[in-house]
């Protein structure tokens, strides 16, 4: 094949092909290409400079063509810049000092968004850390070029890792349901750094709301930093501890008393954790036989109901007057972990109220966890905090795996 051949296949603009070498046994193409005349250009200033002061190569892999994987050497010149001195010239092609054609990044940093690094290191093979490093060089580029939302309405929430790691505090974009910023723990000190490191005086000042579930510690950090934001309990957390209520009631109902009684219950959390708009005919007679057994299950399990519709208010003076009928039948009931889930309400009132006032999107949190959750599973780790959130990121913006909104709320 000529040379002239080699230049259309490689499609590299600037650039033409001078010399072809193929390893037919290994599989391998090797291109060399040098650019045509014209112009180079300062990487210093990006003024156009004519003086060369060194020429040397650099070999990069690019694409494969057909079954052979396919290496580029490219005569490079450093200039010498009237304001710059000696200096690379600027190839967009070579977007770091990692040997690797723009284009071949691209391909893998795509391949990493449906797959685990390790598959992709076999696919092109490459090494593992290698793959992750390309991929966080390609995220990192797309994060740069892209637009970023104004940040008005702002959501905590955080990530329980295991044993071990404990705890991510995840700061999210309500609007936008993208996550912002990653941080170790879940104290006060977290969110402050959230505040220092990844915003502005007047990101800061913009923030209208916050949606978070651990009130006293995060709200310890909102105050002095964003003041003029209120803080919104979030519906679906306020949910979280009713559903947690239930539970506890149905263990202590029918588990702790062991054997039979036991066993009826095996099995049935899902339903009661499920509301009942969402349940099918054969699910809702199953709980109705469950209850017939219990009134006290029964009577957890509409307390949670009833709370559900606490959000359908618009109005505070509605709703608190909703949540005075939903408070009052619960003094006589002896249900301690509705008395301590009615006490935490009473405590964060406010909170649940600012919601008629400031609509923030309900389950944007949980969604975002969820995709979070599913990238730790699929092998992404949490050691590159970094490369989670870009990933995170970029899962949002591309829509490819979002859990849908309306499921979560
Ligand atoms: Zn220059």
């Amino acid at each position: 094949m000529r040379n002239n051949d080699w230049t259309k296949i490689l499609g590299w603009p600037g650039f033409r092909v001078y010399r072809s070498e193929i390893n037919e046994p290994a599989k391998t193409l090797k291109l060399w290409v040098r650019r045509k005349l014209g112009k180079m250009g300062c990487s210093g200033c990006g003024r156009g400079v004519r003086e060369i002061a060194e020429v040397y190569e650099r070999e990069v892999r690019d694409l494969p063509c057909f079954e052979y994987r396919t290496r580029v050497v490219v005569e490079l010149y450093r200039v010498r810049c009237p304001d710059c001195g000696v200096k690379a010239e600027k190839i967009p092609q070579l977007p770091s000092k990692a040997p690797f054609r723009k284009r071949f990044e691209e391909a893998v940093g795509e391949s990493c968004e449906s797959a685990a690094a390790r598959r992709v290191a076999k696919q092109f093979g490459l090494a593992a850390s290698t793959v992750r490093s390309l991929d966080l060089r390609y995220l990192e580029r797309w994060a740069a070029q892209r637009r970023k939302s104004a940040l008005r309405q702002l959501g905590v929430d955080e990530i329980h890792l295991g044993k071990k790691q404990k705890f991510l505090t995840v700061a999210s974009n309500l609007e936008s349901g993208e996550p912002l910023w990653f941080g170790r723990e879940r104290k006060k000190e977290t969110l402050d750094s959230f505040f220092e490191e990844a915003l502005n005086a007047r990101q800061r000042r913009g923030i209208e709301a916050a949606c978070v579930d651990r009130w006293e510690p995060f709200r310890q950090s909102l105050e002095p930093w964003s003041p003029q934001c209120r803080m919104v309990y979030d519906k679906f957390h306020i949910m979280q501890h009713a559903n947690r209520a239930v539970d506890e009631v149905r263990r202590a109902e029918f588990f702790r008393k062991g054997g039979q009684m036991r066993g009826l219950v095996k099995g049935k959390r899902w339903l009661l954790l499920t509301r009942w708009v969402n349940l099918t005919a054969g699910k809702r007679r199953q709980l109705n036989e469950l209850f017939t057994l219990n009134r006290r299950l029964l009577k957890a399990y509409l307390l949670t109901e009833s709370l559900d519709r606490l959000w359908d208010y618009r109005y505070a003076g509605a709703m608190m007057r909703y949540f005075k009928g939903w408070l009052d039948p619960l003094r006589w009931q002896r249900l301690t972990p509705f008395q301590k889930l009615a006490d935490m309400l009473v405590k964060h009132l406010d909170g649940i109220l600012n919601y008629c006032q400031i609509k923030v999107p309900l389950g944007v949190v949980e969604a975002i966890n969820g995709n979070i959750k599913a990238l730790l599973r699929r092998g992404r780790g949490y050691k590159n905090l970094r490369s989670l959130l870009l990933k995170a990121q970029r899962l949002a913006a591309t829509r490819t795996e979002f859990v849908a909104f309306s499921k979560a709320a």
